[in-house]
């Protein structure tokens, strides 16, 4: 493999401009001219990963095969890259102090004073160093906007590693914002030259800028960015807001950011085939049918906490040719309503979906909205803690276990969902303990699972085995097994040594499968997901809008 080239991308003027969703751009964009790509997150704050944030805060907690809990920009890196992420594709402030504390510690240092400058900077270089060699590009996203306390150190370690591998094996992109003033009726280039400013006065020259905005920049304001950039003008790139998140990686083409970036370089390359991303993206804003799919949570209000979700089910409607009508409910807000309200809240739905959550408020109209699926023949998904209160609801109301629960929210006489202490990791035992700490204690990441067969989770994946990834605490207590299947729940998916419910399903329903891990993270716009490709189809013919 020749050597990796770098492209790092900080953002300037305001936060949530899409760097993460430009760069996974970008390298889809390389991919497709044949070119290996590699994604990394550096994250300035200091927790030490993003598993302890709220998603109030944060957003969606991204789980990684190997169990890392991740940004969820990984997210967006797996779906248009289809490169799988892991550890080393994400590192925070915390995580890299953490290192060093433990270097400082062991004495590695050799009775040095530790300091920003050298031992964060070379720690964090250690970080970006994971890449070198993995694949033609390394693209490192800098979390946060210039300008911030807690940014410096990272860019203060990607401005010595241009030096240090060499600046023609680096490119610096900065995304900025262009805002339009209505009262001026123009695109403001201020905030984008100070931003240019702030990152050169750290010693980084941008050598291609990214100007997000709400309408076309005209010529005039792009040489005006450039001149005051110190930059060609065909290296201001304008990144107009698009309909379809897939739709950027067309733009950005047009408008020139890959080759500009092949030129920094100075390789050559085919054209890229967009095809396949423009037919996605067309299915997005022109899709033939629409289906209402019910999610029933706690933080529905908050997109960005169920993104993976959210685009998973984008994704099953590509698989037919639908578009999804998201319908947020707030579980808090079914609890106690009447059959007939149920009926009216749910009239045009299709299917009901109950996404991971954590802690017991709002569980009670999750429960409702599940037995709701359950007896009227809605299509139900149960994802995590939606499977586990599946669990919960039919062993109360089918199997006649009045007090079942999980025992996440207390004390309870059956805890049918309980808090598994040992299981087996890969051949190899993982311990937890009640009381230990919440970050990254969970069974997170990879494992396998059988499918049973005849079942229809064995039919939807038609496979015997199959990997998905896991981010809970809490298990199905498998000494409940029988008397649930007695009652009419099928196991369809086991781990291999037949200790942990993975999936369960009801025979006679049209459609009713809950899982206890986290599909939505393996799906892609150009691979779905079959249980979210199959769930939406039952759930088209169950209702279409
Ligand atoms: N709270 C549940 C557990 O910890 C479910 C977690 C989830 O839905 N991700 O097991």
């Amino acid at each position: 493999m020749n050597k990796t080239h770098y492209i790092f991308i900080t953002g300037g003027v305001v936060s949530s401009l899409g760097k993460g969703v430009s760069g996974a751009a970008l390298a889809a964009l390389l991919q497709s001219r044949g070119f290996t790509v590699r994604m990394q997150k550096l994250d300035p704050y200091i927790n030490v990963d993003p598993g302890t944030m709220s998603p109030h805060q944060h957003g969606e907690v991204f789980v990684t095969d190997d169990g890392a809990e991740t940004d969820l920009d990984l997210g967006h890196y797996e779906r248009f890259t289809n490169v799988m992420t892991s550890q080393t594709n994400n590192y925070t402030t915390g995580r890299i102090y953490q290192t060093v504390i433990d270097k400082e510690r062991r004495g590695d240092y050799l009775g040095a004073t530790v300091q920003v400058i050298p031992h964060i900077t070379n720690e964090i270089k250690n970080g970006i160093d994971t890449s070198e060699g993995q694949a033609d590009f390394a693209l490192v996203e800098i979390g946060g906007t210039v300008g911030d306390i807690e940014s410096l150190p990272f860019l203060e370690a990607i401005r010595q590693y241009a030096n240090q591998v060499g600046r023609e094996r680096c490119l610096f992109l900065h995304l900025t914002l262009v805002p339009y003033i209505p009262t001026a009726g123009e695109l403001k280039t201020k905030p984008t030259q100070h931003s240019v400013k702030e990152l050169l006065s750290i010693g980084i020259q941008a050598d291609i800028l990214l100007c997000r905005s709400d309408r076309p920049l005209p010529k005039g304001e792009r040489e005006k960015i450039a001149l005051f950039s110190n930059m060609r003008a065909d290296r201001v790139i304008n990144g107009v807001d698009q309909r379809s998140v897939y739709d950027v990686i067309t733009e950005l083409h047009k408008e020139g950011l890959d080759d500009r970036v092949l030129e920094h370089f100075r390789l050559g390359a085919p054209k890229p085939r967009l095809k396949p991303w423009q037919d996605v993206a067309k299915l997005d804003t022109e899709p033939k049918d629409k289906v209402r799919i019910s999610v029933v949570g706690k933080y529905g209000q908050l997109g960005d906490a169920y993104m993976s979700l959210k685009e998973a089910l984008k994704h099953g409607g590509y698989a037919n040719t639908s578009g999804i009508d998201y319908d947020f409910i707030e579980a808090e807000d079914l609890e106690g309503l009447t059959k007939e309200q149920l009926d009216e809240r749910f009239a045009d739905t299709g299917g009901i979906l109950v996404p991971g959550g954590f802690g017991e408020r709002g569980t009670a109209g999750k429960i409702a909205a599940i037995e709701y699926a359950r007896t009227n023949n809605v299509p139900y998904f149960g994802i995590c803690l939606g499977m586990q209160l599946a669990v919960v609801e039919f062993a109360r109301h089918v199997a006649n276990i009045k007090n079942a629960n999980s025992s996440e929210f207390g004390p309870v006489d059956d805890a049918v969902i309980g808090l598994m202490t040992e299981w087996d990791k890969g051949g190899k035992s993982e311990k937890r303990s009640k009381d230990g700490d919440l970050g990254g204690t969970m069974r997170l990441g990879s494992y396998p699972c059988a499918l049973v067969k005849g079942t229809k989770a064995a039919e939807v994946y038609s496979a015997d085995n199959i990997d998905e990834r896991h981010r809970h605490r809490y298990e199905f207590n498998i000494s409940y097994k029988q008397q649930l299947e007695d009652a009419g729940l099928t196991f369809s998916g086991m781990s291999p040594d037949g200790k942990l419910a993975e999936i369960v399903e009801l025979k006679d329903h049209p459609w009713f499968v809950a899982v206890q891990f986290h599909p939505e993270f393996k799906s892609r716009p150009l691979d779905p997901h079959p249980l979210f490709a199959s769930f939406v189809k039952a759930s088209l013919k169950h209702k279409a809008l």
